[in-house]
């Protein structure tokens, strides 16, 4: 097997990646050490297209949303590694250079809207002050801008609640103005960092079938950030796995459902409930917890969890790094198994067969989950 360059494999192919990320590395000084956030990320999306980053909390998949935003604070903190979008590359760019995209041709919603939204203005206000940092249009035209993306995420009485506060709009209404502020500029990168998970789950469907539809009315790349394989199943064209700061496993959707092959990934979909199975089957959830940043393991980082190191000969889950590796076309995995081996294991561990029939069951049952809102932590 050789080594991969995700990002540059992908660039190779017909859709022509809008944002690639190659072997990213984010570090903080902190009074204990330093802090190894993320590790030698490497991935890329293409317009119209959703890539979905997973992992537990503290493995990384934020700090590199924030790094790709050029939103972690360069003298306090180290970042290495490239990323370049629409052909410009940012890791390198200064300050002012990564501003004007931001906002423009990239743009963030995240987890909790009530604490990106500023309380004292109204809502209008912000949208319209959003666009017109980027472009010179008078106030009446943001404002009728804002009104009109009010209008578009569903908003009701747009007119109206444009100039409501937000503490006057509720938790589902709030991350819709989140979505039409990241939007107002039309960026063709949007990276929603848990976007639903301060949401009940009849407003999270909803928040993901607007992103969807906003995506393919805008042609936007999408990055989502969850912990919840569950949502992921419907959404996503192409699925990362984060473990420690490092991809772990990446893989087209369907493949990743279907032939799951890092015991981490297991782990994770081990824990959502399935639909498939009797509601008697206890959930399998992956024992102890994420390492600290300060401290990685030796070896495989997942090692201190993984119920299957002692499958590999000497010691070497302990002390011999894993290389993200090809194992079939486009299905990258961090593991010392054999490619065999693994696939037994995850046909045992997830009842899968292999072939599509069960592929089918794999995705329907996260899927479900995900209208349980299920999730892995
Ligand atoms: Fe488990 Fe070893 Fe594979 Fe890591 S390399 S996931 S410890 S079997």
């Amino acid at each position: 097997m050789r080594q991969p360059d995700i990002a540059r494999q992908t660039e190779k192919s017909a859709e022509e990646p809008y944002l690639s990320v190659h072997d990213l590395v984010v570090k903080f000084p902190s009074e204990d050490g330093v802090v190894n956030a993320v590790e030698g990320v490497s991935f890329s999306v293409a317009r119209g297209k959703t890539l979905a980053v997973v992992g537990e909390s503290g493995s990384g998949k934020s700090v590199t949303a924030l790094a790709i935003m050029g939103l972690i604070n360069r003298k306090s903190a180290t970042v290495k590694g490239e990323v370049w979008l629409d052909g410009q590359e940012l890791v390198d760019s200064n300050d002012n250079q990564v501003r004007k995209l931001r906002g423009s041709k990239m743009a963030m919603i995240f987890q909790d809207p009530m604490s990106s939204l500023h309380p004292f203005y109204r809502v209008g206000a912000q949208l319209g002050e959003a666009a017109r940092v980027h472009r010179k249009i008078s106030k009446a035209a943001a404002r009728a801008e804002a009104i009109e993306m009010l209008s578009r995420v569903g908003i009701p009485a747009p007119k109206r609640r444009v100039d409501d506060y937000p503490h006057q709009l509720s938790g589902g209404m709030r991350q819709r103005v989140m979505i039409a502020m990241a939007l107002i500029n039309s960026p063709a990168l949007l990276i929603a960092d848990e976007p639903t998970t301060a949401l009940d789950v009849t407003v999270q469907a909803q928040i993901l079938d607007l992103i969807a539809k906003l995506q393919s009315e805008f042609n936007t790349a999408v990055i989502l950030i969850t912990h919840d394989l569950g949502i992921v199943a419907d959404v996503a064209d192409d699925v990362a796995v984060m473990y420690a700061g490092r991809v772990v496993e990446s893989a087209p959707t369907s493949k990743l459902y279907g032939n799951p092959e890092m015991p981490y990934t297991l782990g994770l979909l081990s824990s959502i409930p399935r639909m498939d199975r009797e509601r008697t089957d206890r959930l399998d959830p992956i024992p102890g917890n994420p390492p600290s940043p300060l401290r990685h393991p030796s070896g495989c980082v997942f090692h201190p969890r993984c119920k299957y190191k002692e499958m590999v000969p000497n010691n070497a889950c302990a002390e011999v790094r894993p290389d993200l590796l090809e194992a079939e076309p486009a299905h990258f995995v961090r593991c010392h198994l054999p490619v065999e081996t693994r696939k037994k294991i995850a046909s045992e561990a997830l009842n899968v067969s292999g072939g599509g029939a069960t592929l089918g069951g794999t995705v329907s049952a996260a899927a479900a989950a995900a209208a349980a809102a299920a999730s892995v932590q």
